[in-house]
């Protein structure tokens, strides 16, 4: 399902040639309307004069759907309030509504979306169960299938490749394949490592989930969500969202294609710090501090194979991303090392934006589970999630040894 667009990356980006494009306008306009007048009562001539209502479609989403669709090389996407609701809408669509069945997912994944499935889809009849290992996790998914009873087949396979926090990478490809074999539908959300880095649905997803209100927006300013996929499927999901709402505001969408024009360069420069932090927190003179540096660009990453195949910039070179993470000698560090690196750069539970932020997974994002869930999720009280902003690098690196030095 390619986009019949061919022109690079970042001029699709910042140029979506799409007819909800006013001619002659620099900057898509915002329309700040909930409903739209008609003329009569027959269908407009004109079908960019068909809008009626915001919460079914508005122009600033159709013009933001039409990027993503072109950067993701999908067919069609519809927006969402937030990457949650995009993820709801999707796995509603997907999902038998009564029958019994099994989802597979990998592990671990974004906290909400683990206590989604958890919270609200297993409550409905539905066995969840993880994959563990990326090493094997086509055998293993492959006998998950194999001795699933008869009566609670599998409905879905949910990928989240790299993962949040511990940044696993998944073997996108050999994972659909084993899925389409059996006719699984395969979901990843992608959202770590943004279709600049990584293209699901050139590796054989069927939808592509994305939390816009992270890399895509870029500049934390608005919450937003997308699923990618075929005509078919996302006309289905669009239904959904007319029915149960949930579509993107308007000024949400322009906010996000306002920071579409830089998409391009803000994740090169993500990219790039991102290599030359994991490379300086993995050196000899960061080892009394951090015990365990978690990149995918890093050779020694359990995942990096992996990622060189399936993490490409457009232009086709590796791009592992913005997000590093990090294990911290001793719990006692903890306290000092987050409160002197405050100082310099955001401690906030968001990430992908232009400005650096960090966080501790296990007090913050993933402090809703228990720690025996979090301990099995692989997510330590020690870890620390670092999203590299596009600052000079060098004031990056002066924060953390400041942050260092309060450890002595
Ligand atoms: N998916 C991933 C991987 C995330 O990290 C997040 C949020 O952090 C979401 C989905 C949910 O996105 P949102 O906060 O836009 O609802």
């Amino acid at each position: 399902m390619p986009t019949q667009d061919k022109r690079g990356f970042n001029t699709r980006a910042l140029d979506p040639q799409s007819p909800w494009f006013l001619p002659h306008a620099h900057t898509m306009s915002l329309s700040l309307t909930s409903t739209y007048t008609n003329d009569s009562l027959e269908p407009p001539a004109n079908p960019e004069l068909a809008f009626k209502y915001a919460r079914i479609a508005h122009p600033n989403g159709e013009l933001l759907e039409h990027t993503i669709a072109s950067l993701e090389n999908g067919q069609e996407a519809a927006g969402a309030a937030d990457g949650m609701r995009a993820i709801s809408l999707t796995m509603a669509s997907i999902l038998h509504p009564s029958r019994q069945g099994i989802i597979v997912s990998t592990s671990p994944l974004y906290s909400d979306t683990y206590r989604f499935f958890m919270m609200d889809i297993v409550p409905r009849g539905k066995q969840y169960i993880l994959l563990n290992s990326p090493e094997s996790c086509a055998i293993d998914f492959k006998n998950i299938i194999i001795h699933a009873p008869q009566e609670a087949p599998i409905e879905a396979l949910f990928i989240e490749s790299p993962a949040n926090p511990t940044l696993t990478v998944w073997d996108i490809k050999a994972l659909s394949h084993v899925a389409h074999e059996y006719g699984i539908p395969v979901i990843v959300d992608s959202t770590f490592a943004t279709p600049y880095n990584c293209r699901p649905l050139e590796l054989g997803a069927d939808f592509v989930i994305q939390s816009l209100t992270k890399y895509y927006c870029g500049h934390g300013t608005t919450l937003g969500g997308a699923v990618i996929s075929s005509h078919e499927r996302i006309k289905q999901i669009k239904e959904r969202r007319q029915r149960e709402g949930g579509h993107l505001h308007p000024m949400a969408a322009w906010l996000i294609q306002e920071g579409l024009k830089t998409f391009g360069i803000r994740m090169e420069r993500h990219n790039k710090n991102a290599v030359l932090l994991a490379h300086f927190l993995n050196s000899k003179k960061c080892r009394p501090y951090i015990t365990k540096v978690y990149y995918p660009g890093l050779p020694a990453h359990p995942g990096h194979a992996a990622a060189r195949e399936q993490m490409r910039t457009p232009y086709g070179k590796p791009g592992f991303g913005g997000m590093v993470c990090f294990e911290l000698a001793c719990q006692k560090f903890v306290k000092s090392f987050t409160e002197t690196l405050a100082q310099y750069l955001e401690l906030a539970v968001s990430f992908g934006s232009t400005k650096s932020m960090f966080s501790v997974p296990a007090l913050q994002i993933h402090g809703s589970l228990p720690p025996a869930e979090r301990t099995a999720l692989g997510i330590s009280d020690t870890l620390i999630r670092f999203s590299v902003g596009t600052e000079d690098f060098k004031d990056i690196k002066h924060a953390f040894q400041e942050a260092f030095k309060s450890l002595l």
